[in-house]
């Protein structure tokens, strides 16, 4: 297969349906943190396919444990054991809040699990959700995510939810005998990277406590060393009674996770939850291999290190008003505007890969093996993009 990019998009055209507006790029290669494209062109990927190749482009152990796993078993089933599986829920629970995981195959699948724990807990309970997340895109995940555009079109969505301004007193306001959780990004990541205030990840925790409610955060974006810790709340001081996974966990594979504190371990009980793919031997192989790359503190602390650097470099790029985030979790917010054009001119010119969240916030997402000097190369292109922006 060596389809050229006209091609694809004749394809797309014809055979595939119009959900997303693609940049005019056909990749056909990628190692750690440069991407090829199909005339042989290399580009330096800051977006990782949306903080999906955290340990970079084929990962040279992931690829070996992908390879190992698919030449000696793929697929059994939830029915028999294999041991990638039993072997990651352990890894994943022991490092994070102590209970136990149900994997699924996505981010939006981890969430629909968190919500049936949450109700499976409180029968009948309310979800919490604040403005400005984002949780996935089937009915429950979408129900949890409050944007007109995203949901209007779909309605009538679940029932049980209730929104909330992203501030610790409206937080606490919603929270009642009725609530069974709140569903909180630590570091909200489609709608512009925007890290909640610590206050509010308090309050909602107190709140909870208060009740019984489950405080739940999705991790799926600011997890997996994003932030510069393994978990974005192990920065924050605040740990959540669940986390959901997805994304950076399977080096490029589709794997998602539920992970929970001992509290509501055993909330969900046999028959109440399942999934034909999740859990898969070449999956987890591929996490466990990742987690092995990723959970390395010196790795950590340069994420840390470098996203001071990129943060610098960017807020003083021409026509940046501010830049937010943690670690390699970043967004500019543009003075005038004009962030697609500057992404879609950063690719095309420069061979830089970035998104655009909206009209005015260009998103961060490099490999967290990034070195230095490729941090300094994407400024420089950065620069040259926003110059070629200015000059119209
Ligand atoms: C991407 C994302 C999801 C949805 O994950 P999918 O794998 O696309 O279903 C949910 N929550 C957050 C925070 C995300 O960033």
């Amino acid at each position: 297969m060596s389809s050229g990019l006209a091609e694809l998009q004749r394809l797309e055209r014809e055979h595939v349906m119009a959900t997303y507006a693609r940049q005019p790029v056909a990749f056909v290669r990628g190692e750690g943190c440069t991407l090829w494209d199909d005339e042989g062109r290399d580009y330096l990927d800051f977006l990782a396919g949306i903080s999906v190749l955290n340990v970079g482009h084929s990962h040279p152990a992931v690829v070996e444990a992908v390879r190992e796993q698919a030449g000696r078993l793929m697929h059994a089933g939830n029915l028999f054991y294999t041991e990638p599986g039993m072997r990651l829920a352990e890894r994943l629970a022991e490092r994070s809040l102590g209970g136990k995981v149900f994997f699924t195959n996505s981010g939006a699948e981890a969430v629909e699990a968190a919500l049936k724990l949450a109700r499976k807990h409180r029968p009948r309970g309310e979800i919490v959700v604040v403005h400005g997340a984002f949780h996935g895109r089937t009915y429950g995940a979408l129900s949890a995510t409050p944007q007109e555009s995203k949901q209007a079109p779909f309605a009538p969505l679940v029932p049980g939810f209730v929104v909330v301004a992203p501030e610790a007193a409206a937080v606490r306001a919603a929270v009642s005998e009725r609530t069974a959780a709140v569903l909180l990004e630590p570091v909200q990541g489609e709608t512009g990277i925007h890290p909640l205030p610590i206050g509010v990840l308090q309050a909602a925790r107190e709140a909870c406590d208060s009740v019984g409610a489950a405080l739940i955060f999705d991790e799926i974006q600011c997890g997996m060393g994003r932030t510069g810790t393994l978990w974005a709340y192990e920065q924050v001081g605040v740990v959540p009674d669940a986390m959901t996974l997805a994304k950076g966990l399977g080096g490029g594979l589709p794997i998602g996770a539920l992970v929970t504190g001992r509290a509501l371990a055993g909330v969900l009980e046999p028959g109440d939850h399942g999934s034909t793919f999740a859990g898969g031997p070449v999956a987890c192989a591929a996490a466990l291999a990742v987690l092995d790359v990723l959970d390395d503190p010196a790795l950590l602390e340069r994420v840390r290190e470098l996203g001071e650097r990129l943060a610098e470099g960017v807020r003083e790029l021409p026509g940046v008003a501010s830049v937010r985030g943690r670690g390699l979790m970043l967004a500019a917010e543009l003075a005038e505007g004009g962030a697609p054009e500057l992404v879609r001119r950063a690719l095309v010119e420069e061979r830089l890969v970035l998104n655009a969240t909206g009209p005015t916030t260009v998103r961060f997402l490099p490999p967290l093996v990034v070195s230095e000097a490729e941090v300094d190369d994407a400024l420089g292109r950065l620069r040259s993009a926003a110059g070629l922006s200015v000059a119209g």
